[in-house]
């Protein structure tokens, strides 16, 4: 049986697409502004795991700085310059 918020939302979403900020595609999931697909894609660094990273190199000397990281990587016309812009 469906429910009046599942038709509601199914009415919601015809006329509201939720696109996928990365490509466009049409999303299902309202929490994400990025499909699976795109989240997969982001060049993730892992340096939240890694003690004196190379982001934290960066400013050794330069700044009192407790922690530093980078999350991804960016590369020039890349899906992250996309989003950022
Ligand atoms: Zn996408």
């Amino acid at each position: 049986m469906i429910s009046f918020r599942e038709i509601s939302d199914s009415l919601l979403h015809l006329f509201f697409p939720h696109i996928c900020s990365g490509c466009g595609s049409d999303m299902l999931n309202k929490e994400s502004n990025l499909c699976m697909r795109c989240i997969e894609r982001l060049p993730a660094t892992g340096f939240e795991i890694q003690a004196d990273n190379p982001v934290e190199k960066k400013f050794w000397g330069r700044m009192p700085l407790q922690y530093g990281m980078a999350q991804y990587y960016f590369t020039p016309q890349s899906l992250l310059q996309h989003l950022m812009h």
